[in-house]
């Protein structure tokens, strides 16, 4: 299978690397990044595209999906398939699935889960939307990056599941560390707060997998200053998608509503902006 991989950044680049170091031909580009060694550098998008069986993309939203769409789909041979991993807005996604059948590339959104330790380890969760043939066609692209991947439904399914699933993240995020402020100020140490929620009904991937107290746990960016890890931007940007969502389908989300205005005050008024988004705790409570 000859690939073509578009947006080399923090998560595009281990991601084509992998795939280079399973032997998949791959030519890479990306508009300011260099192309990892092992990936054939290409000197546009739509050269990247030409003659590949599969493209790649991993850009920071749908607007940039949709210009290198229109840029690639001409480029792109008939019966090939654009495989958008970035996590983009639903209609973002079902334009560039609409883009891709008019002119006859097959289409299909698989956003991930993971992070860049997901994607640089090649354990990362692809969650897609696309015909259930295309979805076994790149499995084995999925089986090289990833250590999970789950067929949702039709276009733009993934982006729904990835966007419900940030939406539960951000949201269990904001209340363990709302726990931990509460903890401390009734003398519980966070230790033995630990001990129990992680035991108990209270557990939750943000409480037993990436604790957002220091020294409690196992080791997490709040180990490490809480340098991302996954940026408190990026969980912004998935909670805003979320709402998005939400508005235009007509869910009620309060839950989801309310934690994507804490981290948007968190982000633009209260230094979250280029830490990791567990480091929300030093709003709740002051000694981190
Ligand atoms: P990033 O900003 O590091 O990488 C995006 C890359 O796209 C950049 O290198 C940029 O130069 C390139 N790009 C932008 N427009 C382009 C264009 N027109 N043509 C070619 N290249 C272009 O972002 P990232 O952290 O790698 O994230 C990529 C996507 O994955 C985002 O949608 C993000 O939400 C999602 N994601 C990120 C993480 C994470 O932890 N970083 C986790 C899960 C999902």
């Amino acid at each position: 299978m000859k690939v073509g991989f578009i947006g080399l950044g923090n998560m595009g680049a281990p991601m084509a690397r992998n795939l280079a170091a399973a032997n998949i031909e791959v030519a890479g580009f990306d508009i300011a990044r260099a192309c990892p060694e092992a990936v054939a550098p290409a000197s546009s998008a739509a050269e990247a595209a030409s003659s590949r069986d599969v493209v790649l993309t991993m850009l920071p939203d749908g607007e940039a999906l949709l210009a290198v769409a229109s840029e690639i789909i001409p480029a792109m041979p008939p019966g090939s398939l654009l495989l958008d991993c970035s996590t983009v807005d639903i209609d973002s996604a079902l334009k560039a699935n609409e883009a891709a059948k008019a002119a006859g590339p097959r289409f299909m959104d698989a956003p991930v889960s993971g992070g860049v330790a997901g994607a640089a380890a090649g354990t990362l969760t692809f969650m897609a939307g696309g015909s259930k043939e295309d979805f076994a066609e790149v499995s084995p692209l999925f089986g090289i990056m990833g250590s999970k991947a789950v067929h949702c439904g039709g276009a733009g399914s993934g982006q729904a599941a990835k966007i419900c699933n940030n939406m539960i993240l951000g949201a269990t995020m904001i209340v363990t560390c709302e726990a931990f402020a509460l903890a401390d100020k009734l003398g519980l140490s966070r230790e033995r707060m630990f001990e129990v929620v992680s035991k108990s009904s209270g557990y939750s991937w943000s409480m037993n997998a990436y604790c957002p107290a220091p020294s409690v746990g196992p080791k997490s960016p709040a180990d490490s200053d809480y340098e991302p890890g996954f940026a408190a931007e990026l969980m912004l940007k998935d909670l805003r998608l979320a709402q998005q969502a939400a508005e235009s389908s007509g869910a009620d989300t309060p839950v989801g509503r309310l934690a994507s205005k804490i981290y948007e005050s968190f982000v633009e008024n209260e230094g979250g902006a280029g830490r990791d988004f567990s480091a929300i705790l030093l709003k709740f409570a002051k000694n981190g």
